[in-house]
C-alpha cells in the first residue's frame, strides 16, 4: 500500500468512527430532565469494523393510560398528584428498553380546566411526571379522547409536554407542528413514531384545525409513512383501533396492518380494546418482516375485571447493519412482560408484575400469566 491509499484509507476510517460516535451520543432517555439517566449511557457498544458496523436496540411499548376519577382521586397528595407509586413497581421493567411508547389516552390538560373522568376526561399534568420518571420517552395522543374537552385542553397538554421535554404525536399545536416528524435517535438507529385514530367518540373536528387529532386516513398516511422513511431507520406506527373488549382484532385490523407494513411501516402497536390482543409478523411487499400487537391493553386505568385491568410492555429488538453504503435494518425476539393494576375498594391502585400479582391480591397469577402468554404469542410459535 502506497502512502497516499494509507492517508485516504486512515481518514476513511476517521470519517467513519466519528461519524459512529456522533450517532451514538444521541440518546433521548438524557432529554428529560426528571429522568434517572442524567449521564450518557451507551448500553450496547457499536462494532466498528473499518467500513461495517452494527448497533441493536430493543423498542418498546405499553398501552391505555386510562385516568378515571378513582384513580386520580387515589394519587391526590397535599399539593397535587402523585402517580409515581403507581407505577413504582414495575419501573425497572420500564426503564429496559431504549426507547418506550405510552397511550395517553387522556389529555392532560392539568388542574386549570377541571378535572374530569368517563365520558369526557381530563387529567392532571402529574400523570406525566410519573410517565418520564418510570422511564417513558414518546407519548400517543390521538385517541378518541383526544377532543373530549376541546383545544384548550390539548393546547394545555402541549404546553406540558413542551415544558418537561417529553415528545408527543398525534395531537398538534398547528399544522407547523403536525408536518414535524418525531424522530428519536438512540444508540445510531433513527425512529420514528407517528399516530392516528379512528375517530373523536362523534366529536367532530374544527374546521381549520385538523391538526388537532390525526384521523386514519390510508393516504395522508402513505405519504407520512413515505416522507418518515427517508429520514429515519424505522417507522414506529400508534394505532388507536379495533373494538372495545374484543380479544382479537377485525378484518378491518389486518386489513390496514398489511396496508401500512406494505406502504414501509417497521413497527405497529395498537391500542384501544382495554383488551390485550396478540402479536405478530407481517410480511410486507417487498419482504420485510414487520411486527404487529394488535392491542397493548390498559396499562393504568380505574376498570376492572375481564382482562381490563391486564397490560403488558411488548418489546421487539432491532438491528441496523451497515456495511460500506448498504444498511440493513432486521427484526428480532418479540417479548412480551404482562403486567396488572392491583386496587382494593377503588383505591390503591398498583401496577405490579402479572405473574407475581397473587402477592397484590389476584388469585391464580400464575395461571393468567400463562394464560396471557400464550395469547399474545399465538401467533407467533
Ligand atoms: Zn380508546
Amino acid at each position: 500500500m502506497n502512502k497516499k491509499r494509507i492517508f485516504i484509507s486512515s481518514i476513511v476510517s476517521i470519517v467513519i468512527i466519528s461519524f459512529a460516535y456522533l450517532l451514538i451520543n444521541v440518546d433521548p432517555k438524557n432529554k428529560h430532565p426528571s429522568s434517572k439517566n442524567t449521564t450518557m449511557q451507551i448500553r450496547k457498544p457499536i462494532h466498528i469494523n473499518e467500513k461495517t458496523w452494527s448497533t441493536t436496540v430493543t423498542l418498546s411499548a405499553i398501552g391505555d393510560i386510562l385516568i378515571h376519577d378513582r384513580v386520580y382521586e387515589d394519587a391526590r397528595i397535599e399539593n397535587g398528584y402523585d402517580f409515581k407509586p403507581m407505577l413504582q413497581g414495575v419501573k425497572e421493567y420500564l426503564q429496559k428498553p431504549h426507547l418506550l411508547l405510552a397511550n395517553q389516552e387522556t389529555i392532560l390538560g392539568g388542574i386549570e380546566i377541571g378535572l374530569s373522568s368517563y365520558p369526557s376526561f381530563n387529567s392532571p399534568h402529574e400523570v406525566g411526571d410519573a410517565l418520564i420518571d418510570s422511564g417513558v420517552d414518546i407519548v400517543s395522543t390521538a385517541n378518541n379522547h383526544t377532543l373530549d374537552r376541546g383545544e384548550k385542553a390539548i393546547i394545555n397538554a402541549i404546553n406540558y409536554y413542551e415544558s418537561t421535554g417529553l415528545p408527543y404525536v398525534g395531537h398538534f399545536k398547528d399544522d407547523k407542528d403536525r408536518q414535524t416528524l418525531r424522530i428519536l435517535t438512540t444508540n445510531g438507529i433513527k425512529v420514528a413514531y407517528l399516530s392516528y385514530t379512528y375517530g373523536t367518540n362523534g366529536i367532530p373536528v374544527p374546521e381549520g384545525k385538523e391538526h388537532l387529532v390525526n384521523l386514519i386516513d390510508k393516504e395522508k398516511m402513505k405519504d407520512e409513512i413515505h416522507r418518515a422513511k427517508e429520514q429515519a431507520d424505522i417507522v414506529v406506527m400508534s394505532l388507536h383501533w379495533g373494538n372495545e373488549y374484543q380479544r382479537l382484532p377485525t378484518e378491518e385490523q389486518k386489513e390496514l396492518a398489511q396496508f401500512l407494513a406494505d406502504e414501509g411501516i417497521d413497527i405497529l402497536f395498537g391500542h384501544h380494546p382495554h383488551v390485550l390482543q396478540p402479536m405478530e409478523f407481517l410480511k410486507a411487499k417487498d419482504d420485510r418482516n414487520v411486527f404487529v400487537v394488535y392491542s397493548l391493553g390498559n396499562f393504568l386505568s380505574g376498570q376492572m375485571w375481564d382482562y381490563k385491568d391486564i397490560g403488558g410492555i411488548a418489546s421487539i429488538e432491532v438491528t441496523k447493519k451497515v456495511h460500506q453504503d448498504k444498511t440493513n435494518i432486521s427484526l428480532a425476539n418479540p417479548q412480551f412482560f404482562p403486567t396488572y393494576v392491583s386496587s382494593s375498594n377503588l383505591q390503591n391502585y398498583r401496577i405490579v408484575p402479572l405473574e407475581n400479582a397473587d402477592k397484590a391480591g389476584l388469585t391464580n397469577a400464575k395461571e393468567k400469566y400463562n394464560e396471557i402468554m400464550n395469547h399474545m404469542f399465538q401467533w407467533l410459535n
